[in-house]
């Protein structure tokens, strides 16, 4: 594969951005190599400026549910382009994705827009602080809700109690209010309730967790698990925060919630909700969201919150979903089929490495053992992987540069695409097993 104009734009990038990208995992550091500059998306495929075409899988890391640049996106974008870019002071598309998210999510019944996840995230933080008047956040170790202060905190060493920063720059006293649990571990979060009470009760405002995790690779939840963190988190006050950022109308219209018939408090979006443009939010129980200001005292402010051309991308992108709920049997029916296909191809091989997959997103994890937490998919062989992803690359399939993260399939990949993947996949599994 040619890739001198990418290596050459590499160099220069590396001059001005720092490591050269302006999101950290597009630099490939964990699988090597030099990252391709892409100069074109559409439907299932991506092309790079050196002409090399890709089938894509990570789909921007996660909005293009209907592939790269869909029609009906692209024109609702130029059709609100005609009437200017951005005004400062209310529109009726705003009323009208509000609207429309409430009606695809039932828990939703207020929402705020914002620019990412990460300000839905932190926003969605300060929201369950305010409300209860508690400062304490749980999280669940492996769980990404975004680069706030608070959430950058790992499990300290040994005993789940405090958490420590994960980068410079985190202050020891976010890092103290932060506590870590075990994914899929109920007896974990039961202990940092019991540890953390006072002579009121517990000190701990909320409890953050993408239900259905991709952010540690695809991590699905046991049976019960969601439930009895509902059932707890309400015995305590608890505010119960999905983190629906990559969840959100990709496993189901409703996201994981409705998958697995668990009502948070508060949830927060972001990636499928802006159809592409950067879009975030977050919402749920009235009494909770009318705290925010104006309406109440919570401050939560955005210059470019509710963007005209990200809301008609957006609103373009769930309306698509509202009218057409098939796709999601479309989606399951394809991704089933690319994980029978990707099985099989590892058992002939006589391995047994996990195949974790939920609805369109999925990850093959390069350990024997199951992957039900962070410490069991860091028994993965990161190594191992980076030579799979580069084989794969190599035959024209664009995965995740990650062993920890999710693959998506689109609407937009074909019975081929998804045969070719098969086929590239039991190639470089052959290859990477036989040296
Ligand atoms: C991507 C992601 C975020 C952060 O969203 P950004 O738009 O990158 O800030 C937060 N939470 C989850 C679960 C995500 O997947």
């Amino acid at each position: 594969m040619n890739t001198q104009l990418s290596e050459k734009l590499f160099e220069e990038a590396k001059k001005y951005i720092p490591g050269g990208v302006n999101s950290p995992v597009r630099a490939f550091k964990s699988v090597g190599g030099t990252p391709l500059f892409i100069s074109k998306g559409y439907g299932s495929k991506m092309i790079d400026v050196d002409g090399n075409e890709f089938i894509d899988f990570i789909g921007s890391w996660g909005p293009h549910l209907f592939g790269h640049n869909p029609p009906f996106i692209k024109q609702a974008i130029l059709n609100a382009l005609e009437n200017g870019t951005s005004f400062g002071a209310p529109t009726e598309l705003e009323v009208k994705i509000a609207q429309l998210i409430t009606e695809l999510v039932p828990s939703i019944e207020m929402i705020r827009m914002v620019n990412s996840g990460t300000e839905a995230t932190m926003s969605a933080i300060r929201a369950a602080r305010g409300f209860t008047g508690k400062d304490k956040i749980i999280k669940f170790e492996g769980c990404y809700h975004g680069h706030g202060d608070f959430f950058l905190i790992k499990a300290g060493s040994g005993a789940l109690t405090f958490g420590v920063p994960t980068s410079p720059g985190v202050t020891k006293g976010n890092a103290a209010d932060t506590l870590i649990a075990e994914f899929n571990n109920i007896d974990s979060f039961k202990k940092l309730i019991k540890e953390n009470k006072s002579s009121y009760g517990n000190t701990i405002a909320a409890v953050i967790i993408e239900p259905v995790v991709g952010n540690m690779g695809t991590v699905i939840p046991k049976e019960n698990f969601l439930k009895e963190l509902r059932d707890i988190c309400s015995e305590e006050g608890i505010i119960l925060i999905f983190d629906e950022v990559m969840t959100g109308f990709r496993l189901s219209k409703g996201g994981a919630q409705e998958l697995f018939n668990v009502k948070p408090d508060l949830t927060t979006f972001g990636k499928i909700i802006g159809g592409g443009l950067p879009v975030g939010a977050y919402g749920g129980r009235r009494d909770i969201m009318e705290m925010i200001s104006p309406s109440g005292p919570i401050y939560q402010a955005g210059t470019l919150s509710g963007n005209p051309i990200a809301m008609s991308a957006g609103y373009a992108a769930l309306s698509y979903i509202k009218n057409h709920p098939e796709i999601y049997d479309t989606l399951e029916k394809n991704s089933a089929y690319l994980e029978n296909g990707i099985r099989e191809g590892i058992k002939s091989l006589g391995k047994n490495y996990q195949l974790n997959r939920i609805g369109s997103m999925m990850t093959l994890f390069f350990t024997e053992e199951p992957v039900m937490d962070y410490k069991s998919a860091l028994k993965s062989d990161t190594q191992l992987f980076a030579r799979y992803f580069h084989e794969m690359l190599n035959r024209g399939i664009y995965l995740p540069p990650s062993q920890f993260e999710a693959m998506f399939v689109s609407t937009a990949h074909s019975i081929e695409d998804l045969e070719k993947t098969i086929n590239a996949s039991n190639e470089a599994l052959r290859k990477v097993l036989a040296n």
